[in-house]
């Protein structure tokens, strides 16, 4: 699955068919009619109003205001049946159009003899140039949220109501979209997202997911690109959109459709069922979570335990390093939620396109920099506190640890030293923890990956991280879009890695497994199982559809196939085995 077509760059077919690339952003394909919502907005006059329309312009942005007020109330009640974080998310904006501060500076400005609009516009562009200065990724793309609600309050002041109820069946292209919007075209059976935007945390994409419904994010002039009415293709694995698609690549889709709509239909009748291939090998299927809440989500479908914890989201919930106590209640909720399954923390991967606060200065390659077991072993305190926190938990005996972003030996060497000192601390304070927890490593730089076979030697595993690793080989940002047709964790160079490790972990007897995006890719699950992985820790949604694949493989084919992909010196040339390999 995902395939043929994966790695194309844009070009535009005799057909008339056209290929866009972008991020993908959720798993799924749809096919249909394109609804694109224009981005132009009339311009905004800054003449100066009249004293006696003052009250009228500041009643009409009051009304404005309680107007959105009352969508997003509507919107966190659709929410809580749909996903609990697209609450946050409309808490976010509830935050932004609730803050007094701002409200009494738009009334001041149209006091001042601005119009209502110019006055909005004024506000939120100074909130969103601030936020577009920060070095936090994070912070950079909540601008986003001022921008979006800048605009409703904007449409409604001029009564241009989005109609919902016209992108009915059809596949929504947008500059962005809000949460708002987003959960309103889902009522409307919304098949598919495109939007210009990228960023992998974007609220975008975070919500697709929750939603279900696939989505690609990151296509430049999205919206001029894509006809009103045109007939597109949206491919959520592979990040490719096609418009206007030939029969050929038409029936190709529709098979994969009904393939996928087959899957559907099968996959609850698998929880339960093992994990095996049709010639017995066993895999084990893990979870990559970001919330306790998940790990129920998990556990219901069917995983044998959490593979990854990503706990920088508890930094970026809370905006700031917790203490020990914060923590350790965290880890606990999440480590007896999963009990008796193993839960893997990994320590926070912060930096980056990360959570970036403590980071001392700017730098100017901020992923080649400060990050992950860097940032840990500069700032010690930070480290020990959560390494204090993980082992508290660790009293039941299903906690793991997880260092991220290891290149050389020495920060293995320095982290387990502090870890060895936490343990020691806390057995003098009488504290109950596991003293044999697991540590392990991500692999996910090359560095990591080549010198694998002396580091399996000094860790417990080993979770090979295939977004990051495929961002340093390629040497291509993974969040920005204007190289994503080249990043891609299925380029010969990446598997050729894998392999490495696979190696390594062999020899030393060390477990491997895969907890990047590349785990659940459709078009990978063979290759991996080739490459000799034996768990594959994926987010709870993706749970059952690998497990169908992975049912429906044989290990002896895979080992074929995957024989075959690791003498392919393009990522194009892999696409199209993994996909002849599936017929
Ligand atoms: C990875 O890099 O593949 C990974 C799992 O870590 P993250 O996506 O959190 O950087
Ligand atoms: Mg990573």
């Amino acid at each position: 699955m995902g395939g043929a077509v994966g790695n194309m760059v844009r070009t535009a077919a005799p057909s008339g068919q056209h290929i866009l690339k972008g991020i993908p952003a959720s798993p799924g394909v749809a096919i249909g009619k394109a609804y694109v919502l224009s981005v132009e907005s009339p311009s905004i006059t800054h003449e100066r109003i009249e004293p006696s329309a003052i009250v009228d312009e500041v009643a009409q942005f009051r009304r404005a205001i309680e107007t959105v007020t009352g969508e997003l109330i509507h919107a966190v009640e659709l929410a809580r049946t749909e996903s609990s974080t697209v609450s946050t998310i409309i808490e976010s904006f509830q935050l932004i159009v609730a803050d007094p501060t701002i409200i009494n500076n738009i009334v001041r400005r149209i006091e001042q003899g601005t119009s209502a609009e110019a006055a909005v516009v004024n506000e939120f562009d100074i909130h969103k140039a601030l936020l577009y200065n920060a070095k936090d990724i994070y912070l950079r793309e909540r601008a986003l949220d001022f921008e979006q609600v800048k605009e409703r309050l904007l449409s409604v002041m001029r009564n241009n109501e989005l109609w919902h109820a016209a992108a009915y069946d059809s596949i929504l292209v947008a500059g962005s979209i809000t949460p708002h919007d987003m959960l309103l075209f889902k009522q409307t059976r919304t098949l598919g997202y495109v939007t210009e935007v990228g960023g992998i945390n974007s609220h975008a994409c975070i919500l697709a997911r929750d939603l279900g419904v696939p989505a690609v994010i990151g296509i430049r002039n999205a919206t001029g690109e894509v006809p009103m009415g045109a007939t597109i293709i949206v491919d959520g694995f592979s990040g490719v959109v096609v418009v206007e698609p030939d029969a050929e690549t038409l029936a190709q889709y529709h098979e994969k459709l009904v393939r996928a709509e087959e899957y559907k239909t099968r996959l609850g009748s698998l929880i339960g069922m093992p994990t095996v291939t049709q010639d017995g090998h066993a895999v084990r299927l893990v979870a990559n979570i970001d919330t306790p809440e998940q790990v129920d989500v998990a556990v219901m479908q069917g995983s044998e335990g959490v593979g990854l914890v990503r706990t920088e989201y508890l930094l970026i919930q809370r905006g700031r390093y917790p203490s020990v106590d914060e923590q350790t209640e965290w880890y606990r909720d999440i480590a007896h939620r999963a009990f008796p399954l193993p839960v893997t923390f990994r320590a926070f991967d912060v930096g980056s396109d990360k959570f970036r606060e403590g980071i001392p200065h700017h730098e100017d390659n901020p992923a080649l920099g400060l990050r992950g077991i860097r940032f840990l072993l500069y700032r010690p305190d930070i480290f020990r506190c959560q390494v204090c926190a993980v082992l508290r938990a660790s009293a039941h005996k299903n906690v793991r640890l997880m260092l991220p972003m290891i290149s050389v030996m020495e920060e293995l060497e320095q982290a387990r030293y502090i870890i060895e000192e936490c343990k020691h601390t806390l057995a003098l304070d009488g504290v109950d923890f596991d003293p044999r927890m697991p540590v392990g490593m991500m692999i996910e730089t090359p560095a990591a990956a080549m010198m694998a076979d002396s580091f399996a030697k000094h860790v417990d595993f080993m979770s090979i991280g295939t977004n990051d690793l495929a961002q340093y080989a390629l040497a291509t940002d993974r969040t920005n879009e204007l190289v994503a047709d080249i990043f891609d964790a299925l380029h010969p160079a990446v598997i050729r890695m894998i392999a490495m490790v696979v190696d390594a972990g062999r020899r030393h007897n060390t477990t491997v497994s895969i907890c990047g995006e590349l785990a659940g890719h459709a078009a990978a699950t063979e290759l991996l199982l080739g490459l000799g992985i034996h768990e594959l820790s994926v987010s709870p949604a993706l749970t059952l559809q690998l497990k169908h694949r992975i049912r429906e493989a044989t290990l002896s084919d895979s080992v074929e196939l995957t024989a075959r992909v690791l003498r392919a010196t393009s990522t194009p040339e892999v696409y199209a085995l993994l996909a002849g390999g599936r017929s």
